[in-house]
């Protein structure tokens, strides 16, 4: 089983059009991923029937029972982070504020605090409208551990890809370079980098090559809307070719990217004559790197 990670560093650059492009090009062949957990958007072009649901939890929070809470004040006295609030006559946790540490429950003179584990987001195995499955989640506002809840995710396309017996995971890899990202690259086989030509996105496209050299992870690029800058659309070849990684294929600026995202669709379903072609070939190329 091989697992291709589609990877963008900035947000923006069309890094889901493309994943969703390689799963509908793909179409049972695969399992989907979705591990932009911050911003999971792969449901509205798959069209997900969820199969199963799970609650994910992550850290503590604490609880006041407010029948044994008796108004001390302590507890709001002592917490650092600012995190208790007072009502009329006992005492309530914010959970956005509270950090989990503990302290509270531990100095409470009434034992009218317990620690929790703490509901950050729903996680769901989908079927989608190829006829395989995805794996996705849904982090609440403010849930944290978005890293991982990517890496639950991941485990469990991977133990969907054995059931189904299916040989390729087509992972929509999280932004940034900070933990979720290196999260959705843990294991991957291949990271396929989605660029555009902004100096935004150069410097951040260099920051995760060096995060994937650390990894030793290999890497293909495209380069979206290319035609918009072509300096540096220059500058981003120069560069890909110095680190050794492959170029693709390139698109130039099409609003019908935009189009196919708004109507539900894949943007090789949406628009084949201008992008099927270019997505097989780019599957092809894909499925040389990772077998060779
Ligand atoms: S320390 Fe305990 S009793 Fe005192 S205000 Fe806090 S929860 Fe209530
Ligand atoms: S667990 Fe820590 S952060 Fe949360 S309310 Fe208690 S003292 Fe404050």
């Amino acid at each position: 089983m091989k697992e291709i990670v589609v990877i963008s560093g900035k947000g923006g650059t069309g890094k889901t059009t493309i994943t969703a492009a390689l799963a509908y090009h793909l179409q049972d062949k695969c399992i989907v991923a979705d591990c932009d957990v911050d911003a999971a958007d792969m449901h509205l072009i798959f069209s997900n029937k969820a199969v199963d649901k799970r609650k994910f939890y992550s850290g503590k929070e604490a609880v006041i029972n407010r029948e044994l809470c008796k108004n001390c004040g302590l507890c709001q006295q002592k917490c650092r982070f600012d995190a208790i609030i007072s009502l009329s006559n006992y005492k309530k946790v914010d959970p956005l504020s509270c950090e989990g540490c503990g302290l509270c429950s531990h100095i409470c003179p009434y034992n009218a605090i317990r620690m929790v584990d703490r509901f950050v987001g729903d996680f769901f195995i989908s079927d989608i409208r190829t006829n395989t499955k995805m794996v996705h989640a849904k982090l609440l506002p403010g849930g944290e551990n978005s890293g991982k809840l990517v890496a639950e995710v991941k485990k469990e396309s991977r133990i969907q890809a054995e059931k189904y017996q299916k040989n390729y995971i087509i992972v929509d890899g999280s932004p940034g370079i900070g933990c979720p990202v290196i999260s959705s690259l843990s294991g991957a086989d291949l990271a396929l980098l989605v660029t555009e030509p902004t100096m935004s996105a150069l410097h951040d496209l260099k920051r995760v090559v060096e995060l994937l050299q650390k990894f030793l992870i290999p890497a293909g690029c495209i380069i979206n809307k290319s035609d918009l800058n072509k300096n540096i659309s220059q500058e981003i070849k120069e560069f890909l070719e110095e680190n050794q990684i492959i170029l693709l294929t390139e698109f130039t600026y099409s609003k019908n990217f935009i189009h196919a995202v708004k109507s539900g669709q894949a943007i090789n379903e949406y628009d084949p004559f201008y992008t099927q072609e270019a997505i097989a070939d780019v599957w092809n190329k894909i499925e040389v790197l990772v077998n060779k």
